[in-house]
């Protein structure tokens, strides 16, 4: 029997769940670079595989910049995954993108202060992946697609501004970025884009407006409550939309995505050795010289 396609779910603020799915196991993944948010459920759906981890932990208690984004992705990689598709709560600097829309992101600009985290090299193995289209078009699309059956609130492309968090926007950077051209604002997602593309793994991104960050004149006050209440409605669309591409899955893998790493390492890694290379486990599994 064909091994069974394995897609990976990491679900942002109030996204916890994922209806449909028959979760048959839990696993707790230690890693080389730490421990994930949570166990990580698997369950199937058709031939599927699915394995969901909530990104700030299943009771929420875990800080966007204490997220450890290597340990997540490393877990993912390790059990499977292809296939990431993640949500996020993102505010927005479009008028015409309002509280419960849902934007399909396909570019970031980056604002975080803390870049050690956003790969899993160095320490002696060196490698710069491609990341001027961050977002897996294929995957993207299929999404987009299967959205569209479920809702008519879902956009395809838009960049995301991610900011380092845990306080929102003041005004005055608010105007700066809208001013910029950005779609959305958030503190998760762009470090998760970079580590999937480091694990060749395909990667999309569902992100859910639930605000106008501050920008704006006459909504412009972003609370934690008024977050949660947009997005209390807005994820029950948001789980509509993952379950409808979960039930049209159908990809291969033609994308670049799968071997982003090829031509990425200036280190030649087939000279290194056995002990070094073993620090960064599954990630070089496919790289290493044949025994
Ligand atoms: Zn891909």
């Amino acid at each position: 029997m064909a091994q069974k396609k394995s897609i990976g779910i990491i679900g942002g603020t109030g996204f916890y769940d994922i209806p449909g799915i028959e979760w048959t196991d839990e696993r707790v993944i230690e890693t080389p670079f730490g421990n994930p948010s949570d166990a990580y459920r698997i369950g199937t759906l058709d031939e599927l595989e699915i394995v969901f981890l909530p990104r700030h932990g299943r009771h929420h208690s875990i800080l966007p910049s204490e997220i450890n984004s290597r340990a997540n992705i490393y877990g993912m990689k390790s059990l499977g995954v292809e296939w990431l598709l993640t949500t996020s709560a993102v505010g927005s600097f479009r008028e015409d993108l309002p509280p419960q829309d849902i934007v399909i992101v396909d570019q970031f600009v980056d604002r975080t202060k803390d870049g050690n985290r956003q790969t899993f090299f160095g320490n002696g193995v060196i490698a710069h992946i491609g990341f001027s289209h961050p977002i897996c078009n294929e995957l993207s699309s299929l999404v987009y697609e299967a959205g569209k059956e479920v809702t008519d609130k879902i956009h395809m492309g838009g960049t995301y501004l991610n900011i380092e968090g845990p306080a929102f926007s003041t005004r005055a950077e608010s105007v700066l970025y809208k001013s910029w051209g950005m779609d959305v604002i958030g503190m998760t997602n762009i470090v998760e884009a970079k580590l999937a593309r480091e694990a060749e793994i395909c990667f999309s991104t569902l992100a859910i407006v639930t605000d106008y960050d501050s920008w704006h004149e006459e909504l412009d006050v972003v609370s934690t409550t008024s977050v949660i209440e947009n997005f209390n409605k807005a994820v029950v669309t948001a789980r509509k939309v993952v379950e409808s591409t979960l039930r049209k899955f159908q990809l291969e893998r033609n994308c670049a995505c799968k071997d982003a790493l090829s031509d990425a390492f200036l280190t030649d890694v087939s000279t290194l050795p056995r002990e070094k290379l073993n620090e960064f486990g599954v990630l070089l599994e496919k790289y290493l010289p044949n025994e």
